[in-house]
């Protein structure tokens, strides 16, 4: 979108040999390889002559101004809330494993797509996400995660943050490309979730690159769906599983639904009985997650015995099938929990940081 403002991640190795055109032609390489390479900021690179550096971060300054991070699970997960140049804000969060660390990068500032059960979803849409900000939330993930007291590689990106990734697909795969081609997260790590939009799926399975699909499902019944996913309406069941299968038969990736289970709305022995069913016609793979409170939903989780028998129930119907271990949820980093219209009424008193740069940069 050309009504971005120029920034470090957003623009693209051409567009950088174009700027540096005055420079020495290694110059080039040294930059990128200190940006993606090192993830280091313009201002440490000092292969680089301090005029240059200096030029460079005038030019392309960080897209993203941190605003709070916040901490919980004994300092493995952590929740970044970000304000972007033009006052939006979202998040963004870095979860650490014994042995890899994950990124749950945002691809809109809020959401279209209307989920009453997701936080997002109840704030409404704002804005697109450019490439640079969404890259740049990885990049900055990435650098936290390599200071832990274990340090980190980041090896796995989904995009499961705020937004829907394919209804801001030139974006989105922008930062896919960006982040295989030069982060080095190979394609079966990174997985883009959707709400099940059709045409961003068929236009996927285009694409060189085989990511891993995610599906968020939560009913596999149409009159259900369409009261939890509303998109359902315009790509009902049968048109999803279609897009499903033909993604499948070219990218030979595993498929996986998640499943929010919410009681007494989908948690039902005739829910796990339909979502068997649909699941097993694609060998995909159920997530399943206990419904994470947000402000503008009444009902609540299925009990942790409900969530094990419906888990069971699927199992036993020859579908693959896992409960996902909540992270994040006392700072409301959950699924489904990202809102930044409550990010100053975070529960866990989040450190908040002082912004680094000037917030408005479009002088
Ligand atoms: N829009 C995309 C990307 C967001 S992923 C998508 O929907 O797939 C966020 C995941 O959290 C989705 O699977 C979403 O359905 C799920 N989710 C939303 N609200 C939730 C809640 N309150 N509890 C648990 N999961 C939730």
């Amino acid at each position: 979108m050309s009504t971005h403002p120029p920034s470090r991640y957003g623009i693209t190795r051409d567009e950088l040999a174009e700027a540096l055109a005055d420079q020495p032609r290694y110059r080039l390489d040294q930059v990128w390889d200190g940006w993606y390479g090192q993830l280091r900021p313009t201002s440490d690179l000092t292969t680089l002559p301090k005029a240059l550096r200096s030029r460079l971060d005038d030019l392309l300054p960080t897209a993203l101004a941190p605003v709070t991070r916040s901490v919980s699970d004994d300092g493995d997960t952590t929740k970044f809330l970000w304000r972007l140049h033009d006052g939006a804000t979202v998040e963004t969060v870095l979860m650490l494993y014994p042995d890899r660390a994950t990124v749950c990068v945002s691809t809109q500032a809020g959401c279209a797509m209307a989920c009453g059960f997701c936080a997002t979803g109840q704030a409404g849409f704002e804005r697109h996400l450019h490439v640079g900000e969404i890259v740049e939330q990885v990049i900055v993930a990435a650098q936290l995660a390599a200071v832990a007291t274990t340090p980190r590689r980041v090896s796995n990106i989904v995009f499961m943050g705020m937004g829907e990734p394919l209804a801001n697909y030139d974006n989105t795969w922008s930062a896919v490309e960006r982040l295989n081609g030069d982060v080095g997260i190979s394609a079966r790590h990174l997985t883009v979730s959707t709400v099940g939009i059709v045409p961003g799926i068929r236009r996927l399975a285009l694409e060189a690159l085989p990511v891993n699909l995610a599906v968020s499902l939560h009913a596999a019944n149409d009159d259900l769906r369409n009261e939890l996913v509303p998109i359902n309406r315009r790509y009902p069941l049968a048109v999803l599983a279609e897009a499903c299968r033909d993604y499948l038969a070219v990218k030979n990736r595993r498929l996986s639904f998640e499943w929010a289970m919410i009681d007494g709305v989908n948690d039902r022995d005739s829910d796990a009985a339909e979502l068997a069913a649909y699941a097993r016609a694609l060998r995909a793979h159920v997530n399943l997650i206990p419904l994470n409170p947000t402000p503008g939903y009444p009902t609540v989780g299925s009990s942790p015995q409900r969530v094990r028998a419906f888990r069971d129930r699927l199992v036993d119907a020859g579908v693959n099938a896992t409960i996902r271990a909540n992270r994040g949820t006392e700072i409301d980093a959950a699924c489904g929990q990202l809102s930044t219209r409550h990010g100053d009424a975070l529960s866990a008193s989040p450190v908040v940081l002082a912004p680094t740069r000037p917030v408005s940069l479009t002088d």
